[in-house]
């Protein structure tokens, strides 16, 4: 799977996929992650990537011939599956969401910046746009970085249990079980009995019954 990830800040990229489950996925050729500057593909002598708002009002917009340049590039080299544009007011990321994204083969996601971006690249280039919640961030390249690792994880043989992607929240109705690791006993506080039982059924009867419970309490609206 390829991440074709277009900015204005192609550094704030750098370390989010340089480390552990991310970097590994890179290193086995599962998954590439190309990121472009945007800047390189302004045509003017300013090497400016946005202009006033038409209509006046206060922050810059991000304006179009730089980011057409560099996805007519992109799509001139391979076939893409979707475009993102990572967006506030864009569908609300979930794990819906991630699953079917890491069953496609080529994506594009521009980051945007300042106020935004001309609504005519939505229009025009953007197959899918995606919000990581309802907050606002300065830029794209946070959101781009959270549904990269979200989609790359779930790729099979990235993680090295592949059955613990399908265990975590959120994978079917259920969050997830409480986890523990040794000590068994750190100052009185003790593991659960069950899970030093070696005792499988009874293990996996457990977590069931203390993921319910999780769930009830706290996201009680999963459990359909
Ligand atoms: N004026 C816009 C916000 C611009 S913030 C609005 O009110 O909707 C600048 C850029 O940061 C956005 O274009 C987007 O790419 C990114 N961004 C900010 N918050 C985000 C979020 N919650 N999810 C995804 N992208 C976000």
């Amino acid at each position: 799977m390829r991440f074709d990830i277009i900015s204005v800040l192609p550094d704030l990229l750098t370390s989010p996929f340089a480390h552990s489950i991310l970097q590994r996925a890179q290193k086995k050729g599962i998954a590439e992650i190309v990121v472009h500057n945007l800047r390189d593909y302004a045509t003017n002598k300013q090497k400016s990537v946005d202009d006033y708002p038409y209509g006046g009002g206060s922050g810059m917009i991000m304006s179009i011939p730089p980011f057409a340049a560099c996805i007519e590039k992109l799509k001139s080299e391979r076939d893409y599956d979707e475009v993102i544009f990572m967006s506030p007011d864009g569908e609300t990321l979930n794990q819906t969401i991630a699953n079917q994204l890491s069953i496609k083969k080529n994506i594009i996601i521009l980051c945007g910046h300042y106020k935004g971006i001309d609504q005519r690249i939505r229009d025009i280039f953007v197959t899918r746009e995606i919000s990581i919640g309802d907050y606002v961030l300065s830029g794209g390249e946070l959101p781009a970085a959270v549904v990269v690792d979200a989609v790359v994880r779930l790729i099979p043989g990235v993680l090295n249990d592949e059955t613990s992607a399908l265990s975590d929240s959120f994978q079917g109705e259920l969050l997830d079980a409480p986890n523990y690791t040794r000590p068994a006993d750190w100052q009185g506080h003790r593991v659960p009995d069950v899970l030093l039982s070696g005792h499988e059924a009874k293990i996996n009867d457990w977590r069931h019954e203390e993921a319910l419970k999780r769930t009830q309490e706290r996201r009680p609206d999963l459990l359909k």
